[in-house]
């Protein structure tokens, strides 16, 4: 069963070593723990919903809670605290195309009503939150229309309802020999019609590419009617409508159903680790390797200080122990960079890379470590996020910052993000965790990753106030330096502010006047994204 209050299945809990807690508390201090109120007394205490006039719309206060927020740190506070203050009035489940088609007119004729688009509620920027409003809110479920629709094998091209979650679109494609392969790390939860939604990038997009590549053409259900864009290899008429639907943050309507890209399962995949002596000639080989275009899945290529704490939080002492000796004897020391590279197609092909790769990395002083760190990460991938509630239990708060810049910018963001986080921290006395990779890349440059853990304190007001002051140190860092404020993760509310310096006053207008023509009345999703 899904977990209310965090991340994943309840089932599964992601358990660390007494050395890594001790590791902590060394480094940021001992956590403080909170107590959290039961969800039967929380949803007891949900006031009744507005009066809603859709027949369909579930208005149980469980399911309504549930719909309530999704992943960002100011979620889990809400939840965490019991101070989730705006709640959907009704909860619908559409069960294929012409429900939501009619749930639209519907809308639309009503007027008075709010819809806001729920894929997997796996969203960390606030996108599916219910603002105060005086019009009821419904939260549109997608998760019943899930069904693979089409399999054209000879244009590799499968259509699917937008509410399939990973595990379901990969069981239905691999099923006919084929895969999607976009994998983000909520692969467990989210959807197409999200992914999309979002501009989603996933694991492997070095190979695939990410949800903008993937994404071929659909169907969105507008407040104007429906908006068509054909699965059209490449066409020269006009804007492209796939690009307005892409990233429209549930603005534009309900996504219904989407063609997207499929390849073949491929022959062999393999994972290997890699170590670097310093970052820099790490930095070197992962620049060249992209730039000669070497048919590979992906590369993560983590700072000194990500890979200490991913080799202390990881356990298996013995194997690190070894590994990290072999290390020191090839030269490589307490610098060291690690990088995840992951090979996947024919066998050939994947013997030509990793030779071709392998060179650069020897150019630059890197050593392959072998498959077993590089398997390690593959079977972990979907399972580091449950690391938030292991860490949350033990009075750590966690935090995630993106964005994407050209390879010569990338240094010097990636210190001026960690050093405003740092010394944002300062000036409320905390230590805190800093560290960084590099993920999605592309000739002119690549995606950066930062986490940061802190310590919780025990008033959500002052947690959330900290939560801010790093956010904004974080985000306009990014912007001064000339760096996008998502890559991946979107807007929702807590971009919404810097939008503008992002895609300027005239982008942000003309977004807007889109918006306000298709959905004169604001009914979709309102206040987020502009
Ligand atoms: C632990 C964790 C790891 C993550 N890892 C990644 C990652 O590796 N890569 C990445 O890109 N993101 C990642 N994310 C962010 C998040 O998973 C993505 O933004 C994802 O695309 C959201 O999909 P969803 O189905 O959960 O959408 P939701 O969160 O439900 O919704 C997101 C937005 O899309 C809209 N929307 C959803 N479905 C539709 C639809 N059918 N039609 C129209 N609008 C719709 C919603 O209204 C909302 O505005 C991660 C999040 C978490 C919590």
């Amino acid at each position: 069963m899904k977990r209310w209050d965090g991340w994943g299945d309840e089932e599964f809990e992601y358990r660390i070593t007494e050395s890594a807690i001790r590791y902590l508390s060394d480094m940021i201090g001992d956590g403080i723990r909170i107590v959290i109120t039961p969800k039967n007394l929380i949803i007891n205490k949900i006031s009744s919903n507005k009066k809603i006039t859709f027949p369909q719309a579930s208005t149980s206060k469980e399911d309504r809670f549930l719909h309530s927020r999704g992943q960002s740190l100011p979620d889990w506070i809400d939840i965490k605290f019991n101070r989730v203050k705006t709640i959907p009035d009704g909860v619908i489940y559409p069960t294929n195309e012409d429900d939501v088609h009619e749930l639209l007119k519907l809308a639309s004729l009503k007027k008075k009503v709010v819809l806001i688009p729920f894929g997997g509620g796996t969203s960390v920027l606030g996108h599916i939150n219910p603002l105060k409003d005086k019009r009821p809110i419904l939260s549109v479920d997608m998760s019943k229309m899930r069904d693979l629709i089409d399999l054209d094998k000879e244009s590799q091209l499968a259509k699917f309802e937008a509410g399939v979650k990973g595990p379901d679109i990969e069981a239905q494609l691999r099923a006919n020999g084929y895969t999607l392969g976009h994998y983000p790390q909520s692969f467990e939860y989210s959807t197409l019609g999200g992914w999309i939604a979002t501009r989603s990038a996933g694991q492997e997009s070095l190979k695939y590419g990410g949800i903008v590549d993937l994404f071929k053409g659909g169907v969105i259900e507008t407040p104007k009617g429906t908006l068509i864009s054909k699965n059209y290899p490449a066409s020269g008429a006009g804007i492209d409508i796939r690009e307005l639907i892409l990233g429209s943050e549930g603005r534009l309507g309900i996504i219904t159903k989407a063609d997207v890209k499929i390849s073949k399962i491929p022959e062999q995949e393999d994972f290997y680790g890699v170590f670097f002596p310093t970052w820099k000639l790490g930095f070197s080989a992962v620049r060249q390797i992209v730039q000669m275009g070497l048919p590979l899945s992906m590369l993560r290529y983590s700072t000194k200080e990500e890979t200490e704490i991913t080799l202390k939080l990881a356990g298996h002492s013995k194997l690190i122990g070894a590994l990290e000796s072999m290390l020191r004897i090839r030269g490589i020391g307490d610098e060291k960079c690690m990088l995840i590279l992951g090979l996947s197609g024919s066998r050939r092909e994947l013997r030509f890379a990793k030779n071709a790769a392998r060179d650069t990395i020897k150019k630059n002083k890197g050593v392959f470590a072998g498959k077993v760190f590089g398997e390690q990460w593959r079977k972990s991938r979907f399972k580091t996020p449950y690391l938030r509630n292991t860490l949350w239990d033990l009075g750590y708060a966690v935090d995630t910052l993106e964005t994407a810049t050209t390879w010569v910018n990338i240094p010097k963001m990636i210190k001026e993000i960690e050093s405003s986080l740092k010394s944002t921290a300062e000036t409320f006395n905390e230590r805190i965790l800093v560290f960084t990779h590099l993920s999605h890349f592309y000739p002119t440059g690549g995606s950066i990753y930062t986490t940061v853990i802190f310590r919780i304190v025990d008033d959500p007001d002052e947690l959330l106030d900290r939560w801010k002051q790093l956010k904004t140190a974080a985000s306009e860092a990014i912007i001064r330096l000339g760096g996008t404020i998502s890559h991946q993760h979107g807007v929702g509310l807590d971009h919404k502010q810097f939008l503008e310096q992002d895609k300027g006053e005239l982008g942000v207008d003309l977004m807007s006047s889109i918006f306000k023509e298709i959905d004169p009345y604001g009914i979709m999703n309102p206040g987020k994204l502009v």
